[in-house]
Formats: structure tokens, C-alpha cells, sequence
């Protein structure tokens, strides 16, 4: 059963990572640094802005350590790394810049072994081990379960299932759990059924969700989850960022559409629209293309001076 919306809800700003990282276009270190800068001083105080994968797997994300470096520390924001593995782990770690990892576990076997190169027990031995270091190195610990909604491979992913594997991975360890629909499949039931299981099973745990607008369900699903108990939302400027299993399709919901419909469903996100549309405007100019995000070029409504949204 669908409840209330929260009063406020924390953004994780993921185009510099899951938006861009399937781009064939090569964005500089230099302008991946400026579009952090730029994100942060929008407001958004939480950013995904690499992943440590191999270079030969995903070329858009070998300048990790290089982008960091230009970015340097942001006052009063997090930076977060995507890794995989503990190779990965240690390249993160060397950084000393970061203040969070993300791990992506892995809710069905074909998709684990094809993505992750590991099955998905293996996988969750290997979080075992990072989550522990990441512990002891004073690093926020975030898991996101992806095809947590539905595998490219295997097609529906049961309710028990997400729940089993959410349990697995907060009882190993980790400072949040999200669950990604990684295909873009989900739909509002979907998601209050599986978020809704998960936070019965495990009352107290930080709930995160990322969705695709794969299917154009992205925004009705962000709804939906913040109504089944979900207090973090995964975005990403312009709505960049594909889907490796549907070519065409349009990227992860855009921040700023996200940040309109919150403010207008009285949801605060202490994010300025604004800021958003400047960058994403900005980010067609580097990107020599338009952007999925509507609102970037409908404007807010009603129009006038854009509130930031607090
Ligand atoms: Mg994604």
C-alpha cells in the first residue's frame, strides 16, 4: 500500500558515473571535473563521479583517478566510486579523495556472470571483503542490487528474491541498500512490492533507488518509490546515460525533471533547477547533442524566478 512522500529527499547525482560511462563519446578529464563543480553548486551534495573498472571494459572511466584530481575536495559534498572488485577497491582507496563506495551486487546468475565475471555468491564474498576495508577506512558503504526489477537474461526477478538478496547484503554489511532497475522494466507496483518487502524484512535500513527511463516509467517509479519508504534517489543530469540492452533508449531519469517534480509535490531536495538547466545546457554545448531532460528546455512552471526547491 502506498504511503506519504517524505518531506525531503536526498539526490545522488550519477551522470558523471552511470550517465556517461556507456557514451562512446569521450568526454576530457577537464570537463567531467567542471560538470562535478558544476553539480555540486547546483546543490547536490551527493555525486557518483567514477567508477574503477577496467579501462578495456568501460574507456569512459579510465581517467577515474585523473578526474578526481582535478576535482580535488568539494566542501560539504561526497564523492563516490563505483568498484567491482577489490582491485578496483584498492585503485578507489589510493585516491584519498573519496568519501564513499558503491558495490553492485547482483540479483540473477546470468547477468552476474556476464557482467560481473563472478557468480553471484562469489560476488557477495567479494563484499564481504571490501565492505570490511571500506568499514575500517571510514568510507560510507553503498549497495546497489542491480536488475533488481527484471535481467536481461532471465526476465522477472521474484519479490522473494529481492528481499533473499537484500538480506544477504545487509547482513555482510553496508550503510545503504539500493535496488536499480538496470533494464528500465519497472513499473509503480513493481517497485512498491520490492521496496515495500525489503523495508518490511529489514525495518531500519536506508533505502536508495535507481531508475532508467528506459521505458518511460522512470519518474512514475521515483514517485512510487519515495510512497513505499525509499529516502534516496538516484538522477542524472540531462537524463544522460544509456542502457547497454536497449540501444536507443533515453538514460537514467533527469535530475532536473526529478527536481521539478519533487518541488511541485512539495518533496525538498535543496537542489536550484536553475543551476541544473544552466549545466545541462552547458553539457550540449561539450556533448555537441541534445539531451533527454524536458524541463532543461520547457522551463518550470509556473514560470518566473525558480525557487530552489528547500
Ligand atoms: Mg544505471
Amino acid at each position: 500500500m502506498a504511503g506519504t512522500r517524505p518531506e525531503s529527499v536526498e539526490i545522488v547525482e550519477v551522470g558523471p558515473r552511470d550517465g556517461l560511462q556507456n557514451d562512446k563519446q569521450l568526454l576530457p578529464a577537464s570537463a567531467k571535473a567542471e560538470l562535478i563543480r558544476r553539480l555540486a553548486a547546483a546543490g547536490l551534495r551527493r555525486i557518483e563521479a567514477t567508477s574503477f573498472v577496467h579501462p578495456k571494459r568501460v574507456p569512459q572511466m579510465a581517467d577515474a583517478e585523473e578526474v578526481l584530481r582535478l576535482i580535488g575536495r568539494l566542501p560539504g559534498v561526497s564523492l563516490s566510486g563505483l568498484v567491482l572488485n577489490e582491485r578496483g577497491f584498492d585503485r578507489a582507496l589510493a585516491t584519498d579523495t573519496l568519501d564513499e563506495v558503491t558495490f553492485a551486487a547482483v540479483a540473477s546468475e546470468t547477468f552476474s556472470q556476464r557482467n560481473q565475471g563472478a557468480g553471484v555468491e562469489e560476488n557477495l564474498e567479494t563484499w564481504r571483503v571490501i565492505s570490511r576495508r571500506a568499514r575500517e577506512a571510514g568510507l560510507f558503504r553503498s549497495v546497489t542490487i542491480v536488475t533488481a526489477f527484471g535481467c536481461p537474461f532471465e526476465g522477472e526477478v521474484p519479490v522473494a528474491r529481492a528481499v533473499d538478496l537484500a538480506r544477504a547484503v545487509a547482513e555482510i554489511g553496508t550503510d545503504e541498500l539500493s535496488r536499480a532497475d538496470t533494464i528500465g522494466v519497472a513499473t509503480p507496483p513493481d517497485v512498491e512490492a520490492r521496496f515495500g518487502a525489503v523495508a518490511e524484512a529489514l525495518p531500519g535500513l536506508r533505502l536508495r533507488a535507481h531508475f532508467h527511463n528506459t521505458r518511460n516509467t522512470g519518474y512514475a517509479n521515483a514517485d512510487a518509490a519515495l510512497r513505499a519508504g525509499v529516502a534516496v534517489l538516484d538522477s542524472s543530469l540531462g537524463g544522460i546515460g544509456g542502457c547497454p540492452f536497449a540501444p536507443e533508449a533515453t538514460g537514467n531519469i533527469a535530475t532536473e525533471d526529478l527536481v521539478y517534480m519533487l518541488g511541485r509535490s512539495r518533496v525538498a531536495t535543496g537542489v536550484s533547477f536553475e543551476a541544473l538547466r544552466e549545466t545541462t545546457l552547458w553539457l550540449e554545448g561539450e556533448m555537441n547533442r541534445r539531451l533527454p531532460a524536458q524541463t532543461a528546455h520547457v522551463g518550470l512552471f509556473p514560470p518566473g524566478p525558480a525557487a530552489r526547491t528547500s
